[in-house]
């Protein structure tokens, strides 16, 4: 009798120590946005919302549009609402710290979402930017220019991706660089990422070069616009090649119609869902490093060593146009709208 009634409550402890691992239930996600500037953060947001939901959790979140300032008092707006972990896409991987501090303080995990915050207790989780960079170089060299007048439209200086693709670019491009094949021209920051001025940057290199430019590395697809925007106005556009991520809709026809050369190709519906998961995973109470399976990440300014998971870009062009559309990214109509079927196999 004794026995049967310890066995009953192993078995039940065992059950109600399942239910509560496996089911994630009623917990609050949070994210905050720095941003939403670019078409891709409404991608990312709706994979993140849809793995959290799909756990039976909640997501809330904030939008601090471009104010370092307005994301600090959102996360604590977000830990007031009861959030059980954060998720932190930073418009100032620096000036967001003493956030942290207060979500430390409260046991919240964190994740630092696409940009880096360089701190040792997070779970970062992004692309691989210095791979994007890579990509970027090594698409110009082989597609498009290896040696000429080259102009850098680089993104927010407060943003730590800006850099990490600059890295990643001058793997191939440093040593013509050094050679004297390729001129750097122009190099500007661009601020918030802002596509009107990434226009007026290239503009102003065009007016300082005389227009003698013969390509330009965009750090994105939304200043790839403005780009390109300028040098049509001074009947550049397509002569010139000029790099792009992200896979905006309107980049992916540009590389259609020839005005962009490449887009690097970041599928933010496989990163939010892959974060949104990690969410839930450490709001039931698992470990940063586990969520990593040990990998790490310490190539930042300060070289502080965090969990990470990184995932791999996709350099797109007239040559595989089509896998972005087989994916699903965008229907041929919308890529190939304008295009000449016989320059480009996707379109025809
Ligand atoms: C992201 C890019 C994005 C840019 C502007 C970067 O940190 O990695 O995908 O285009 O921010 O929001």
């Amino acid at each position: 009798m004794k026995r049967t009634l310890l066995a009953m409550m192993a078995s039940t402890i065992l059950v109600a120590g399942f239910a509560s691992t496996a089911i994630a239930k009623d917990k609050v996600i949070a994210v905050s946005w720095g941003t939403k500037q670019e078409e891709r953060w409404k991608t990312d947001e709706a994979a993140i919302k849809g793995a959290i939901e799909a756990a039976g959790n909640k997501y809330i979140f904030a939008d601090a549009q471009q104010s370092a300032q307005k994301q600090l008092a959102d996360v604590e707006s977000l830990i007031a609402q009861g959030a059980n972990a954060i998720l932190i896409f930073a418009q100032d991987g620096e000036a967001i710290k003493p956030a942290l501090a207060k979500a430390a303080a409260e046991g919240i995990p964190v994740i630092a979402y696409d940009r880096q915050i360089e701190d040792p207790n997070l779970l970062y989780i992004t692309f691989d930017n210095v791979g994007v960079g890579r990509l970027m170089g090594k698409t110009m060299v082989e597609k498009g220019k290896k040696e000429g007048n080259f102009a850098f439209i680089e993104g927010d200086p407060g943003d730590p991706n800006a850099t990490f693709l600059y890295n990643g670019m001058m793997e191939t491009l440093k040593p013509l660089i050094d050679s004297g094949k390729i001129k750097n021209v122009c190099e500007t920051f661009t601020d918030n990422w802002k596509p009107d001025n990434a226009q007026k940057n290239m503009e102003q290199c065009l007016t300082k070069t005389g227009n003698k430019v013969d390509a330009v590395m965009s750090e994105n697809d939304g200043m790839a616009s403005g780009v390109v925007a300028a040098l049509t106005a001074q009947g550049m556009a397509g002569s010139v090649p000029v790099t792009g991520q992200d896979g905006d809709l309107a980049a992916l026809n540009r590389v259609a119609l020839g005005t962009q050369l490449v887009s690097v190709w970041k599928d933010s519906r496989v990163l939010g869902k892959v974060a949104g998961e990690a969410a839930n995973a450490l709001a039931d109470g698992k470990k940063v490093s586990e969520m990593a399976e040990g990998k790490t990440f310490k190539d930042g300014a300060k070289k502080v060593e965090m969990s990470a998971i990184l995932i791999a870009p996709v350099a797109v062009t007239t040559e595989n146009l089509g896998d972005v559309i087989k994916a699903g990214w965008i229907s041929k109509e919308k890529a190939c709208a304008g295009a000449d079927p016989a320059k480009v196999a996707a379109c025809k």
